[in-house]
């Protein structure tokens, strides 16, 4: 959620964001489009005169999540009649003119292809009192531009780090994955409208910023200037003065060697990479349709390691998924031994409609995946408290993003791998590269002194 933009008798927005980074960029395109209509955005949504939810559908939970929001919100609508209700994103675009059936208290489905559309769609409601869904095929041209104006505002205000989607949808069809029905095929953006809104970030004061997409590393697909995604990460380096760069997320399979390298030579390029290995079987790799074998995968941290022995790894993986035997999970459990995450996210695996998997009669009784993930977990946490632990004693470089959430007057930031770090700091320090003593590792952050440079 973001602040308040101006104070007066401007219309309230309120904005939920359930998912992803990429929900969240679009959350930020939601904010830019409707501020330019007089909208402010409120954090409190009982102020609101617009409640915009923008919907995952990527795990059950997170679709369960937006239902029972969605369910909640029926009685602040009865309170307040003149509030309009409108849910973008994969939940949107899945189910369409079905949610309007669902929940007769919400106004608009906006489809993810319509998001810059939503102020003529929001108006056309205010005007008509209606209910609308917009699901269309194509989105408008406008929609991916990325000039100076609008960068200054698709952000936080006063933001340390930014998203830039480089790119949207994806071809892989992974058989549990929901994402290709829900975002389409992979579009890119044209390099030098990113390079452009990285600028404009920079001119506004952003220090680092985290380059989006459903798979990135595929990069380039389809643009009439041929460019690969390593190439995209040399020009930013080399035609902007943007400190830090991040991007997320990779398929192993397309991990080349030219962007291992990239971590080695370019100093702008954080030395961080979350690459999904999903499961350690190759026969559920296969049935996952990922492309890959557990060896190749092996193979490329490998090769990457020796480029870059620092790198800081992070992985997805799915427990659970139809036809995992107990040696398939046991294979994941010893891949997790092998290469050592940094971190993990893991979850268990569900059924999404219409991808293949959904359709898989072998399915895992879903307490016996609860305890996979359970068991799972525990081996991960014991793994990343061992690598938080070796981190006391080093310096590291962090980029100070802000006041911690977690301890009173501290200030919080990353190190280049990812690493949450504390320390007590001045306010002014937000935006600056400071060197930090690691001196106490938690779970999943560490706590340092500032050490003068
Ligand atoms: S690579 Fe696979 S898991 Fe990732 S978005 Fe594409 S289909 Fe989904």
């Amino acid at each position: 959620m973001g602040v308040e933009l101006n104070s007066g008798s401007s219309r309230k927005l309120y904005i939920r964001t359930f998912g992803c980074q990429m929900n969240e960029y679009d959350s930020l395109r939601v904010r830019r489009l409707l501020a330019a209509r007089g909208y402010v955005v409120v954090d409190d949504i009982g102020r609101a005169d617009v409640v915009f939810l923008n919907t995952c559908s990527v795990r059950g939970k997170a679709e369960q999540k937006v239902y029972s929001f969605l369910g909640s919100l029926r009685r602040f609508k009865e309170s307040k009649p003149n509030l309009k209700i409108i849910t973008g994103g994969c939940v949107a675009q899945q189910l369409g003119e079905k949610l309007l059936d669902r929940f007769d208290h919400l106004d608009m489905v906006i489809g993810t292809r319509a998001v810059n559309s939503v102020g003529q769609l929001l108006q056309q409601a205010l005007e008509s009192g209606g209910r609308l869904a917009c699901l269309p095929e194509e989105e408008k041209p406008d929609s991916q531009s990325g000039g100076p104006g609008e960068a200054e505002i698709n952000q936080s205000p006063g933001a340390v780090t930014a998203p830039v989607t480089i790119m949207q949808g994806c071809d892989n069809y992974c058989s549990y994955c929901i994402v290709p029905y829900v975002r389409g095929p992979e579009r890119s953006r044209p390099a030098a409208q990113i390079l452009e809104e990285v600028r404009a970030l920079e001119a506004c004061g952003v220090s680092e910023v985290l380059l989006l997409g459903q798979n990135v590393n595929s990069y380039g697909k389809g643009l009439e200037q041929s460019i690969t995604f390593d190439e995209l990460l040399k020009r930013i380096e080399a035609q902007t003065g943007i400190a830090r760069i991040r991007f997320t997320t990779s398929h192993p399979r397309d991990l080349t060697d030219e962007l291992m390298l990239c971590f080695a030579r370019m100093d702008s390029l954080c030395k961080h990479l979350h690459l999904p290995v999903q499961a350690g079987s190759d026969r559920v790799l296969a049935r996952m349709n990922r492309g890959y074998t557990v060896a190749g995968y092996v193979e490329k941290i490998r090769r990457l390691r020796t480029i870059c022995p620092e790198i800081g790894l992070s992985s997805d993986v799915i427990v659970g998924f139809p036809g995992e035997t107990v040696e398939d999970f046991k294979k994941t459990m010893e891949l997790l031994d092998e290469v050592r995450f940094d971190n993990l996210f893991s979850f268990c695996y569900s059924d999404r409609p219409n991808t293949r998997a959904a359709a898989f009669a072998d399915k895992v009784e879903k307490g016996e995946a609860a305890r996979r993930l359970l068991e799972l977990q525990a081996l991960q946490a014991d793994i990343s408290a061992g690598k938080n632990l070796a981190e006391v004693g080093s310096i590291r470089e962090v980029l100070v993003e802000g006041p911690s959430r977690a301890s009173n007057g501290q200030m919080t930031g990353r190190t280049t791998h990812n690493r949450i770090v504390n320390f007590q700091a001045p306010l002014s320090s937000k935006g600056q590269i400071v060197g930090v003593k690691i001196a106490c590792a938690y779970s999943h952050s560490l706590k340092g002194d500032i050490v003068a440079k």
